[in-house]
């Protein structure tokens, strides 16, 4: 006798995910890597941005309110270069943008607006800007400037740059194992037998852990069969912090992958949600000393982000895997690298109405979001890769809610 699987809501899965025990680990990376990281400690500024007062512009540095018909020029100060001369009244020193202003000036006359001739400078046209740019007035030293759990992109880097930092402290990358089976699948670039059909979860799988900043770890592809299932998922578990196994997990004669999991010591935290596209979604964990902070000597990843494994089945249709790593795993891999951060989400405004015959379940459907307006894309269902792959969002309609007329303000997710 086959008995039905619990069915949970997409709530209480999330919560079954939060409450997986993570420990982000971290590690010293250089700059030139640093980026797409997420910053495992707080950065306070060491000095004052910027460091010394200076010119911002190219011009001549003196003393304001000097209202001297002429000023002689008693040096020329390019930028890295301290200036020697104390300004005093009638004097005025050349002066580069970016160049330590000279003792005594406090103010810079661009050259735009002045006349030079046998070492006498004369201001010919108003300038109504002081043109320095004072010490500390950007940043001050001792400033909090990034707070642990930012996730860094280029402006974050210069920034570290700008510190003086030549290394970046952040979270180490979890590892994320994907296995694809089916014994339908065959590699892009290979002939196409009939009845075959490409893999491409590997690679949407391998696209998504790499841009949530995880380091994916393709381990193969099992045919369906029992064993092969159960001794890919254990042999697996060395190589990864977290394991992700697309296929199999429905109800049909050759779906191995709950029972696998079982067979290896996992144990299922659910197996079915009440979720579209994405209901048979396996997620479980094991017991395992191994995972518990260290990991076989030589790895380079010695310590595991997580405290023990764990591991998704997702069903085998490519939007389903797509949208459950959206909304499933890829909180819980943010979460691993310290950073609690929602999915970014936008209001938008639908432009035309939605409708489905039942409210069961709560679906995510691909939208295009363009100028704050939620386009429906034709899309076919869990199948449909072509309908996701224009969208670049995913409206969430609610577990009850059948209807949505055009106009609504609606929550869309960004892809
Ligand atoms: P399954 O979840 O194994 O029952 O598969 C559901 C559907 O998704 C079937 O039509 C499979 O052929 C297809 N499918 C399974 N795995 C993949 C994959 N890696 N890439 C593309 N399609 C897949
Ligand atoms: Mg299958």
């Amino acid at each position: 006798m086959i008995t039905a699987k619990p069915m949970i809501s997409l709530e209480e899965a999330e919560k079954a995910i939060m409450s997986f025990p993570v420990s982000p680990a971290p590690e010293m990376v250089p700059l030139a890597e640093a980026a797409g990281r997420f910053l495992a400690q707080d950065v306070f500024s060491p000095r004052d941005i910027p460091e010394f007062n200076k010119s911002a512009m190219d011009g001549y540095a003196y003393i304001s309110g000097d209202t001297s018909p002429a000023f002689r020029v008693v040096e020329t100060i390019a930028a890295g270069t301290p200036p020697r001369v104390v300004i005093t009244p009638g004097q005025c020193a050349k002066i580069m943008t970016g160049a330590m202003m000279p003792s005594g000036a406090d103010r810079v006359v661009r050259r735009e607006c002045t006349a030079e001739e046998n070492g006498l400078m004369r201001i010919v046209a108003q300038d109504l800007h002081v043109n320095v740019r004072c010490q500390g007035e950007d940043l001050p030293a001792g400033k909090l400037v990034l707070a642990a759990g930012v996730r860094l992109r280029p402006a974050q880097v210069a920034l570290l740059a700008s510190l003086g930092s030549a290394e970046a402290t952040v979270a180490r990358r979890p590892r994320v194992g994907i296995i694809t089976t089916g014994s339908e699948l065959a590699d892009p670039g290979t002939p196409l037998a009939p009845g075959r059909i490409y893999d491409s979860n590997s690679h949407s799988l391998s696209a998504q852990a790499r841009e949530a900043g995880a380091v994916p770890v393709l381990l193969g592809r099992v045919a369906d069969d029992a064993e092969a299932t159960a001794e890919a998922i254990n042999a697996a578990m060395e190589a990864c912090d977290i394991l992700i196994i697309s296929g199999g997990v429905s109800a049909g004669d050759f779906d191995h992958v709950p029972a696998a999991m079982r067979s290896v010591g996992f144990t299922p935290h659910f197996e079915k949600i009440a979720v579209q596209p994405g209901m048979p979604t396996v997620f479980s964990t094991r017991a395992d000393q191994s995972h518990e902070g260290t990991a076989p000597a030589g790895q380079s990843h010695e310590g595991t982000a997580a405290a023990g494994p764990c591991a998704f089945g997702l069903p085998g249709n490519p939007v389903s895997t797509f949208v459950i790593f959206e909304v499933l795993i890829k909180p819980l891999l943010q979460r691993m690298m310290g950073n609690n951060d929602l999915p970014l989400r936008q209001q938008a405004t639908l432009t035309s109405p939605f409708r489905r015959g039942n409210g069961e379940r709560t679906v995510f459907i691909p939208v295009i979001l363009r100028h704050g307006k939620a386009e429906l894309v034709s899309y076919h269902g869990s199948a449909h890769l072509h309908a996701l792959a224009r969208a670049n969002g995913l409206l969430q309609v609610p577990t009850g809610q059948k209807e949505i007329a055009a106009g609504s303000r609606v929550d869309v997710r960004l892809l």
